[in-house]
């Protein structure tokens, strides 16, 4: 719909030599669209001149959120959902490697009706190669958790209808991974090819480790597969150890106690089926583990989209 308002978020740290030319490159974009708009940055803590720069352009339109430190990019983008209008709500990074000139496509989607999430796909991905590799494990192993089917969920251009950012800002998690919670509150998701840019300017703000503990929120926080596994692995041991313990009577009684090694070969299966035992019991402790983790977390068993 033509009428409806139109938010941008963007978090922002340490990005002071991109944000002129992101100003310079979004502005027009935006006042093109003819529509009811605002641009909220978030400046995650910055300990450059980010939050100067961004200070110095903002206006009506422009609206400047400043964390008291570095929580990092989701959460920064949180803090612009709250702090937000739109009906549709457009996430994107600072640093240019999303051009804002797709902006335009993704409202066009939007406003198609038929979707309540736009997600892009970063053709020709311009990023090395230590990041691309991951991210295809990453995709792959969240579309297993989510059950969706996306190709790209790294890539932050993506749009939202208010409401399903109100659902996620209501589950106040804390480490979240936005792309894969928004599937939570609805099935309407699409996603769309976009170009991809090298960094304009600076290097990224995710090192290695950052980028491992980004993924394992994501895995721990959308699936209990990490407690199921040892449940698994519990099953799987105990059940060799058996299966062992059995080859081992019936080749001792055909072949002698010298075959047998003097009793060591039956000191392992015996081990391996009581570590099996352990593993089982361990299991059975995160199962309940994460039946606490999910009443804890509060994530609502369902959300309405309207009443008839
Ligand atoms: N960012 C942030 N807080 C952080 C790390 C990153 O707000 O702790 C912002 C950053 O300024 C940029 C976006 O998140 O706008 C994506 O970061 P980056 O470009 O470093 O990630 P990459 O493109 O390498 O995935
Ligand atoms: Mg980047």
């Amino acid at each position: 719909m033509e009428n409806e308002k139109i938010s941008v978020i963007i978090p922002v740290y340490n990005e002071e030599k991109n944000l002129e030319r992101l100003f310079e490159r979004i502005v027009p974009v935006m006042d093109g669209l003819e529509r009811d708009y605002e641009i909220v940055l978030v400046d995650d803590g910055s300990t450059d001149r980010s939050l100067e720069i961004l200070l110095m352009h903002t206006e009506k339109r422009i609206k400047v959120i400043e964390l008291t430190k570095n929580y990092g990019q989701h959460a920064a983008v949180f803090a612009g959902f709250e702090n937000s209008k739109g009906d549709i709500i457009i996430t994107m990074d600072a640093d240019l490697q999303n051009p804002p000139e797709e902006i335009p496509r993704l409202i066009e989607v939007m406003d198609e009706g038929n979707y309540e999430v736009v997600g892009t796909v970063r053709k020709a991905r311009k990023d090395p190669i230590f990041r691309k590799i991951p991210s295809k494990i990453v995709n792959a192993a969240t579309r297993r958790i989510t059950g969706v089917h996306l190709n790209d969920w790294g890539c932050m251009l993506r749009a939202y209808r208010r409401q399903v950012v109100e659902h996620m800002v209501q589950t106040r998690e804390h480490s979240t991974f936005i792309p894969a919670l928004a599937t939570a509150f609805t099935k309407d998701i699409t996603e769309i090819e976009v170009a991809h840019e090298e960094r304009f300017a600076g290097e990224t703000k995710y090192s290695l480790t950052k980028l491992i503990s980004l993924h394992f929120d994501l895995v721990t926080s959308f699936s209990d597969f990490p407690l199921k596994f040892m449940l698994y692995m519990g099953f799987c041991l105990a059940f060799l150890g058996i299966a062992f313990g059995i080859t081992l009577t019936v080749a001792r009684l055909s072949f002698g106690a010298a075959w047998a090694a003097e009793g060591v070969f039956t000191l392992f299966a015996a081990l391996f089926f009581f570590i099996g035992a352990q593993f089982l019991a361990l299991g059975v402790m995160g199962e309940y583990v994460g039946r606490i983790y999910r009443e804890v977390r509060k994530r609502p068993p369902y959300t309405i989209r309207r009443t008839y």
